[in-house]
């Protein structure tokens, strides 16, 4: 079999669950060009725990973590199985919990309602340890890297840049020059396969600029999983660029 490829990818606002834009559009084509996987492992950015977690369930529930959306939002059906089989041998590999309460949560299931349609491609989520430092979860990344040679497809959903204090309301508002900035320099790092710079963030964007782009981590981390199950002789692919709402990077990465 195949080494399955990884993926990074941005899903800012909640809204693009029932949006069609040139993100959404970006996500139907790779779905399309992707080899089919046998089960999607997930690190969402939205379920943070003590300590590494595994979604085991063989159906798992919708999450809506969000609030003040309109309706049509809540409508949105992604009933998409499970993967136990695939879910527990990341439990034994990785000697870390499984989860039963947990789900789908819109970090999944925003992307994958326009990557795979359909839902048919069994899915689970993986957590991000709140205990780790960015070289943990880098390394927590390499230890997944078992997962691409079993067929199953790695995605780390989160932003390159994330700041909601300087949201605009408008999708495709001017990006703010700090967003460009960041996002350029993550490119930049990123080409030149520099794994350093991403596992010391401060460094390499200097303490003000990384937290102007990152007020918090959780939307930074899921990159890291993705980094450290990518191989050198994977290749690298931006299947989407962009910023939206001025602060949020829509950036996609992926190794293949
Ligand atoms: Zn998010």
């Amino acid at each position: 079999m195949k080494k399955m490829p990884v993926l990074f990818v941005g899903h800012g606002s909640p809204m693009i669950g029932v949006e069609t834009n040139p993100f959404t559009k970006a996500l139907n084509r790779l779905g399309e060009a992707l080899p089919r996987p046998k089960a999607i492992a997930v690190a969402s950015a939205h379920w943070v725990t003590p300590g590494t977690r595994v979604a085991t369930q063989a159906a798992p529930k919708q999450i809506y973590d969000f609030s003040g959306f309109p309706q049509k939002l809540y409508d949105v059906k992604y009933p998409v199985p499970g993967a136990p089989q695939e879910a527990q041998s990341v439990v034994k590999q990785l000697s870390v919990a499984a989860d039963e309460a947990w789900g789908i949560d819109h970090g999944t299931w925003t992307v994958l309602k326009h990557l795979y349609p359909k839902a048919d491609i069994p899915t689970f989520q993986i957590s991000l340890d709140q205990g780790k430092d960015f070289a943990g979860h880098f390394e927590t990344g390499e230890k997944l890297k078992f997962l691409r040679d079993q067929g199953v497809l790695l995605i780390g959903s989160g932003n390159m840049t994330h700041n909601l204090r300087d949201l605009d309301y408008d999708e495709n508002a001017k990006p703010f020059d700090w967003a460009v900035d960041f996002d350029a320099k993550a490119k930049e790092e990123l080409d030149a396969r520099n794994w350093e710079a991403f596992t010391h963030p401060q460094t390499t964007w200097g303490q003000a600029a990384f937290r102007r782009a990152h007020p918090s981590v959780e939307h930074y981390v899921p990159l890291l999983y993705v980094l450290g199950a990518s191989e050198k002789q994977d290749e690298l692919s931006y299947p989407f660029e962009g910023i939206q709402h001025g602060s949020l990077s829509m950036r996609m990465a992926l190794f293949q």
